[in-house]
């Protein structure tokens, strides 16, 4: 656990510079429609869920509902400057830690 703690708040962090996407109207549009239509599969699933009978629909559209959410959220492929392992990282995201050597790499997002 020490081991872990050293390594990530140690002085390995490192911060990596990334350049903003530039997003089209024609994006906004689609991640608002992915919004709306993973929005009314939550609802949707949770109205099937309370007819008990369409519980066996609910739970796949509840999830695949879920997925659609997650994919209309900006997201970049960032590779861990300490051993390569790509990872999503949220607009925004101040910092993230990789999965593969558990340390932290913050971000310097560029307009
Ligand atoms: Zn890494």
């Amino acid at each position: 656990m020490e081991s872990v703690l050293k390594d990530v708040m140690g002085d390995e962090s490192v911060a990596v510079d990334v350049q903003k996407k530039h997003i089209s109207v024609t994006t906004i549009i689609i991640r608002i429609l992915m919004y709306i239509a993973g929005a009314c599969g939550v609802v949707g699933s949770w109205l099937l869920f309370m007819t008990i009978k369409g519980i066996v629909v609910a739970i796949p559209l509840f999830f695949l509902s879920i997925k659609i959410l997650d994919l209309a959220r900006v997201k970049y492929k960032l590779a861990c400057p300490h051993c390569d392992t790509e990872r999503a990282v949220k607009s925004n995201a101040e910092h993230y830690l990789c999965k593969q050597c558990r340390k932290i790499t913050f971000v310097n997002w560029i307009k």
